[in-house]
């Protein structure tokens, strides 16, 4: 591709740990005019936004909006607004991504108190009582969905414990959220933060984030500014809610007209439906890869639905067979991370990516690469 070729990329099929496939009408929203971003109508836009990301996370919270960047944003946005310089924070680490809130509570000067558990199982709640006997922190974090790993973790005992202890509960849900069941209230969780392009179907670039109202207590009650200009809540959440919307950076226009869409589609398919098709089209591809030899890494009740982390069966090469997947079937799967590279495959079944014709073609692809 040279410069002065018109971009035109082959039109790929999306089964990595995300971005996942995009609906078309999404696409389709994205090349709307721009209006501005303090527009009585582009505010009207953001206020369905906020109602509908309220919808699914399934929470009253008022404090519920998109940071204006991707996952890793929303996660920074939530350690750095809970957190002053010297507080206590414990985070759960079972992947990569609970290693990456460890880096950021220690950049937001608190004291990072680490519990790990093996890569391909979740944390057990015991283990968090345990570690809280001998440390007071203010916050307990963790991931739902280790898109690393393919581990679903269950939240609501270490929500319990964690109340119990008098710390507030954040939650990753990049990769759960639009793909299973994520209950902010029911599960009382106080600070959540996710991302457009995994089973929203959306393209990269903003983060769905909401706050309890015990988080924003905590952060009303800073004596320390927050350290990131960008990330300070106290200034973002007057553009998103104040009484007087005012300026505090350019909202990325086209990507609110994307996600307005994408979260328009996921609430007309329903909850409910999205989370069947999302499970049944994991128990085509389990099958059938079961069916072929494969191994998943996390014992079966642990399973996401949306990423399958599948051992790679002895005598076949990781790059030799992502490199034809991609370059003979245009199919995009995921390598292993951190202590998996190498040695794992993570296949995301993710929003317009969850079909039954992405499961065939993958199988089938497969089954032409891997003949003996
Ligand atoms: C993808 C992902 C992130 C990071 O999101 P980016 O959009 O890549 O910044 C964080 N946590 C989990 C669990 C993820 O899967």
């Amino acid at each position: 591709m040279s410069v002065t070729n018109e971009l035109n990329p082959n039109v790929k099929i999306l089964m990595g740990p995300g971005p996942s496939d995009v609906h078309p009408l999404v696409l389709k929203a994205m090349a709307t005019p721009l209006i501005g971003h303090l527009d009585p109508q582009f505010i009207e836009i953001m206020d369905n936004v906020m109602e509908m990301l309220r919808k699914l996370f399934r929470t009253k919270n008022q404090l519920t909006f998109a940071v204006s960047a991707t996952g890793s944003a929303g996660m920074e946005t939530c350690f750095a607004n809970l957190l002053e310089p010297g507080d206590e924070a414990l985070v759960c680490v079972h992947g990569v991504f609970g290693n990456r809130m460890s880096d950021i509570v220690e950049r937001c000067g608190a004291k990072l108190i680490r519990l790990d558990a093996p890569w391909g199982e979740p944390i057990d709640p015991s283990a968090v009582k345990k570690a809280l006997e001998s440390c007071n922190p203010k916050l307990v974090a963790i991931v739902h969905a280790e898109t690393s790993t393919g581990v679903r973790q269950p939240l609501e005992d270490i929500s319990q414990i964690t109340h119990d202890a008098g710390a507030l509960f954040l939650v990753d849900t990049v990769t759960s959220l639009g793909g299973i069941d994520v209950r902010v209230d029911d599960w009382e969780i106080d600070a959540v933060y996710s991302g457009t392009q995994k089973c929203i179907s959306a393209p990269p670039g903003l983060s769905p984030v909401s706050f309890s109202p015990a988080a924003v207590e905590v952060m009303e009650k800073r004596k320390t500014k927050v350290q990131s200009w960008y990330l300070d809540l106290s200034m973002v959440r007057k553009y998103w809610a104040g009484a007087k919307r005012a300026y505090h950076h350019t909202a990325p226009i086209s990507m609110m007209y994307a996600l307005h869409e994408a979260l328009r589609l996921v609430l007309e398919e329903g909850l409910e439906a999205r989370f069947a098709r999302h499970k049944r089209n994991h128990e085509l591809l389990r099958d059938g890869l079961e069916n072929m030899g494969f191994e998943y890494i996390p014992a079966p009740e642990f399973c996401l639905p949306m990423l399958n982390a599948v051992k790679i069966p002895h005598g076949f090469d990781d790059a030799e067979v992502r490199g034809r997947l991609l370059d003979e079937y245009n199919i995009e799967i995921g390598g292993g991370l951190g202590d998996f590279a190498g040695k794992a495959w993570r296949i995301g079944l993710m929003g317009c990516s969850s079909t039954l014709n992405h499961v065939n073609m993958l199988l089938s692809a497969l089954r032409h690469i891997m003949k003996k």
